[in-house]
């Protein structure tokens, strides 16, 4: 039995229906979720689906009953995923998961960004876990840029902090690709994967796109940090949250994203989504 936390996920979905586009059979595949009805569809499709809660140990060591791969999808509620995920890596012991996979981050061990220290301790509770683990650290999607390639297009404008700094996107889809290559792989060795798309990408190349697929001049500010906090705070953002966006910025002008390529691709065989790709997806051309 396959099990994919996170299954009503943007990205724990696409793993499920890859699983079953792979040819897994629905009944070996379990989405475990918080709310069945959002699942509804997997259910109808055959998926096993199973409601527990990563602060609910004793749901989850219920629901990984007869797991033999288990997907941890990290969890979205930053500030309680080390808990969460503790909950979720002891469960998964208790009921003698063979293999388990974690979506984690960039270089989450030496990592200076925002979002690394909750992978890190992550990657430390499974490394003392004693169970076989593949980590995924999943580099940026290139969902993440959607509202940002929307708003360019319209206003001719893409502001950023990131200082030349590139990412090595790939879309969630790929991502997911990448996921279901381990969790259906015949033989799987434990290991570490800086997960990435094929190519480099900073925010003065995205702007270019943006312009040569809509016929305009799109123009790229890069910002001291603090100017683009303000920038930020001024089109609505709270304080918190400016800052967020900044501090992830910092991170990638650190070069905390430049993972070198071709990860996600390595495990699938695949070519990632191109960013000309990703901009007329988003554009709709
Ligand atoms: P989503 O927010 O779409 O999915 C997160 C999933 O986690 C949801 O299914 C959610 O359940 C589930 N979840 C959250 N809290 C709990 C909990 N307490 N118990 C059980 N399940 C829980 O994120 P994505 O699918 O897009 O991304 C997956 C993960 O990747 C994120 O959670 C985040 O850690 C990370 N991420 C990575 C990015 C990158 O660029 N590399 C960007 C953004 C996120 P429910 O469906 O009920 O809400």
């Amino acid at each position: 039995m396959i099990t994919v936390t996170g299954a009503t996920g943007q990205l724990g979905r696409l793993v499920v229906t890859g699983l079953l586009d792979a040819g897994v059979p629905a009944g070996e595949v379990t989405a475990l979720v918080r709310d069945a009805a959002k699942a509804a569809d997997l259910a109808e499709r055959g998926v096993v689906v199973t409601v527990a809660d990563y602060t609910d140990r004793a749901s989850l060591e219920a629901a990984l009953q007869g797991t033999d791969r288990l997907l941890l999808v990290s969890g979205s509620e930053v500030g309680q995923r080390v808990a969460q995920h503790t909950n979720v890596v002891e469960a998964a012991k208790a009921a003698g998961v063979e293999l388990l996979v974690y979506t984690s981050a960039p270089r989450a061990l030496t990592s200076t960004l925002v979002l690394a220290p909750e992978h890190k301790a992550t990657e430390e509770l499974l490394a003392d876990s004693g169970l076989p683990v593949v980590v995924l650290r999943n580099n940026w999607y290139w969902e993440n840029y959607d509202a940002t390639i929307g708003q360019a297009a319209s206003t001719g404008q893409l502001a950023g902090s990131t200082h030349g700094g590139v990412v090595w996107p790939a879309s969630r889809a790929d991502f997911a690709a990448a996921a279901v290559a381990v969790l259906t792989a015949a033989e799987v060795t434990p290991a570490t994967i800086e997960l990435d798309g094929d190519a480099p990408m900073a925010l003065a190349d995205l702007a270019a796109e943006i312009g040569r697929q809509t016929g305009t001049d799109v123009v790229h500010h890069d910002l001291p940090t603090d100017d683009h906090v303000a920038l930020l705070r001024g089109v609505g953002l709270d304080e918190g949250t400016a800052g967020f966006v900044a501090a992830i910025d910092a991170g990638i002008a650190a070069g905390e994203l430049d993972t070198g390529g071709k990860g996600i691709s390595g495990l699938t065989g695949r070519p990632t989504r191109t960013m000309a790709e990703h901009v007329a997806l988003v554009l709709g051309r």
